[in-house]
């Protein structure tokens, strides 16, 4: 048992200085193309945690001087209607990034959205051709959450090569690509999901855990390694308040290292966003195609780390 009390991994202070550099970049962009850059957030339909969520964002856009767009469907709009409203964004060369927030009514399958998507406006990496450049070891669009969660590790300090990593959670979105960055990075992978016979054997063995899941408080302390250094991506509402898939006090006892929920991911995750967008807006301008063309303008992998934002 750690008798000492952890490091917090605290986003904050780290989005904080992300987002100076993306002011000053954003500053930069306007003076050498003459426009300011745009984030259109597509909703369908209203839903409560995700009118939150995208409050955020937008707020995140105007204090780095990004231009935040809300176009809203109503929630009985055909998938049509949602292809047509992609495009139209697609070909808009003011909006650099493009977010289509899920979940999507049942009547509308995400494959309307990957359909219509520009891969190169795909700042959350939720395009197959993002997640296969990720797989591959190219700098695609990384989602953000996913991003931000071993950026947290990596800005921290904690070493990752060679160390063992367990990832709970197999999200395309969260998951899966936290998995493969870990990965990128020389640790170790296990991934965990529902199916996984026995969770604690594996995390009793992981000197990092990243967690993923939804279900509050399901990762205690009893089953962490001591020493080990704690990820919490779960973001839940409880009638306790917001709390993460982590049992913060009985980890927090073992953890050498852990973030805290709300104020670890969630903070970066916003600011990591920003600087999709900005890199998105300056490949763009540099590559001024139209939409559809086969140049997607990706990077060659390059040695070492290819996570940073
Ligand atoms: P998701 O798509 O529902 O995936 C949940 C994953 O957890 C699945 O892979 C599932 O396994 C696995 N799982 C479920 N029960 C489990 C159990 N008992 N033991 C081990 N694994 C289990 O969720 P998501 O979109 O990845 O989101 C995960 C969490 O992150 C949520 O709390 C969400 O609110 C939060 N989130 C945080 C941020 C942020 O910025 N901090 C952003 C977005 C989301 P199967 O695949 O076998 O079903």
């Amino acid at each position: 048992m750690s008798i000492q009390t952890p490091m917090l991994l605290k986003g904050g202070p780290l989005a904080a200085g992300i987002r100076e550099t993306v002011l000053a970049d954003v500053v930069a962009f306007q003076g050498d193309h003459g426009y300011t850059p745009e984030l259109a957030i597509v909703v369908v339909g209203r839903d409560a945690p995700s009118t939150v969520y995208l409050k955020k964002i937008l707020d995140g856009c105007e204090r780095v001087g990004i231009g935040g767009r809300l176009v809203e469907l109503d929630g009985e709009c055909s998938p049509d209607e949602l292809t047509r409203t992609i495009e139209e964004l697609d070909a808009d060369p003011h909006v650099a990034g493009i977010i289509v927030q899920q979940p999507l009514p049942d009547c509308i399958p995400l494959r309307v959205v990957i359909d219509a998507l520009d891969p190169r406006k795909d700042i959350d990496g939720i395009h197959p051709l993002n997640a296969g450049l990720l797989a591959l070891g190219y700098e695609g669009y990384l989602p953000a959450t996913a991003h931000a969660a071993v950026e947290l590790l990596k800005r921290s300090g904690i070493e990752l090569n060679g160390r063992h990593a367990a990832v709970v959670g197999r999200s395309n979105v969260i998951g899966k690509p936290a998995a493969q960055l870990l990965l990128r990075e020389h640790a170790t992978v296990t991934i965990c999901h529902s199916r996984t016979p026995d969770l604690t054997a594996v995390l009793r063995e992981a000197d990092i855990v990243v967690v993923a899941v939804g279900r509050p408080g399901l990762v205690t302390g009893e089953m962490l390694k001591p020493g080990a250094v704690v990820v919490d991506v779960g973001f839940n509402v409880t009638d306790a308040g917001l709390v993460g898939d982590v049992d913060f006090d009985s980890a927090s006892r073992v953890a050498s290292a852990i973030t805290p929920v709300p104020g670890g991911v969630g903070p970066l995750t916003n600011a990591i966003l920003l600087t999709h967008l900005v890199r998105a807006a300056c490949d763009q301008a540099a590559h001024r195609v139209a939409p559809g063309t086969p140049s997607l303008g990706y990077r060659e992998p390059r040695a070492g780390s290819l996570s940073g934002p």
